[in-house]
């Protein structure tokens, strides 16, 4: 991915590789903005962490271009450019990075067990902030032209789509905020559906019906999408009669659901039926997963609001969360017990 270029690489696993034997305040599994939050909070309450980052750190921001609401940068910012501020600003504070992904865990008992490949970590805290990611058709010329034209995050992007003529994908809620929202800046908004009923919710598909801007396309699926260096238009095929057309658009928006990332915590770890991380309704320890000591933020646990901002905010809870939480289980820190060591 050429976006990976742009991350600061100090955290070099081949250079400096953690040791495996430390017991440590708290592991982060994730780095999109809840996880290098909860890095930036937790390193600066000296807690140390390690932010096992995985392969592709960076989230779905990496797949983003301009950034426009993300507070703090009135004339907006790249995606890949704000995961390289937050990363660098953990580095700073003293977040151990390990570029690799997490194989396995064991997040029952007071020390938990995250594996990345043969070697074991342990800490008395984890922060899980693996994400959700967008789902696309699958179509290599979706993959190609992300970005230029095809996106799965209106609100992210719709604002490049002023006076254009656009396409959403899917048939519930999502597709007809999307498309709602879309019609703020597009001059025409198709929703293209594979079915001849939509799952979403009548008031919904009744606000984006009684909107003139929106026209449906139903039982019809997206064969292709067309253009070289951006958007033109999709290639349809109506599912009932056979039926191949070319609808010009600019721009496609999927709306077809997220994936949360809960694979590696199945069986450990409450989840919602759609496989988001179940957290606490305390609002106090908001972030807590069903088993102690174990926390998470940012989309991994929210299927609603799914922002940057709203992330990072989260991983800031969680951070504090971690923190209130070792302090209530009286186990000294690091540095607690070489200071009382050395007294
Ligand atoms: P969903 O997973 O619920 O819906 C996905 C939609 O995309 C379905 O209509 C599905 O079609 C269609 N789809 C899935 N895969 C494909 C594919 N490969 N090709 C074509 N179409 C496909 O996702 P949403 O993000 O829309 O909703 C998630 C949850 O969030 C829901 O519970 C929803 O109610 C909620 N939500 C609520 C909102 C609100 O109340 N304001 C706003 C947005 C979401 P099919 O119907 O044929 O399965």
């Amino acid at each position: 991915m050429d976006f990976q270029l742009s991350m600061p690489k100090s955290g070099d696993d081949h250079e400096n590789k953690p040791n495996p034997d430390e017991i440590r305040e708290v592991i982060i599994i994730g780095a999109g903005p809840a996880g290098l939050t909860a890095a930036i909070y937790t390193a600066r309450a000296h807690l140390k962490p390690l932010m096992i980052e995985g392969y592709f750190s960076g989230g779905q921001l990496m797949d983003t271009t301009e950034v426009e609401n993300y507070p703090g940068f009135r004339n907006g910012i790249m995606g890949p450019d704000l995961m390289a501020e937050m990363h660098a600003q953990a580095e700073r504070f003293g977040t151990e990075f390990l570029t690799k992904d997490v194989t396995k865990v064991d997040l029952s008992g007071d020390i938990k067990k995250v594996w990345v490949e043969d070697d074991l970590f342990q800490a008395k805290t984890v922060i899980i902030s693996t994400g959700a990611t967008a789902n696309y058709l699958g179509l290599e010329n979706e993959k190609r032209l992300l970005g230029r034209g095809v996106s799965a995050c209106a609100t992210c992007d719709g604002f490049f789509f002023q006076d254009k003529e656009i396409c959403v994908i899917g048939g519930d809620d999502s597709a007809m905020e999307e498309a709602t929202f879309l019609t703020k800046f597009a001059s025409k908004v198709y929703v293209i559906h594979r079915r001849d009923q939509f799952r979403a919710s009548k008031i919904m598909v009744k606000k984006a019906a009684d909107n003139p801007k929106i026209e449906f396309i139903m039982d019809t699926v997206v064969e292709d999408v067309l253009g070289e260096d951006a958007v033109t238009g999709v290639r349809l095929k109506n599912v009932k009669t056979g039926e191949v057309t070319d609808l010009p658009v600019e721009g496609m928006f999927l709306a077809i659901g997220h994936t949360p990332a809960t694979k590696l915590f199945v069986g450990q770890l409450e989840m919602n039926e759609k496989g988001y991380l179940i957290t606490s309704t305390d609002k106090h320890n908001i972030t807590a997963t069903s088993m102690p000591g174990v926390f998470a933020c940012g989309d991994v646990q929210d299927d609603h609001y799914q922002q940057a901002i709203t992330a990072a905010g989260s991983g800031c809870q969680a951070a504090l969360d971690v923190e209130q939480y070792l302090e209530a289980q009286a186990i000294p820190t690091e540095e607690e017990t070489s200071m009382a060591a050395a007294a």
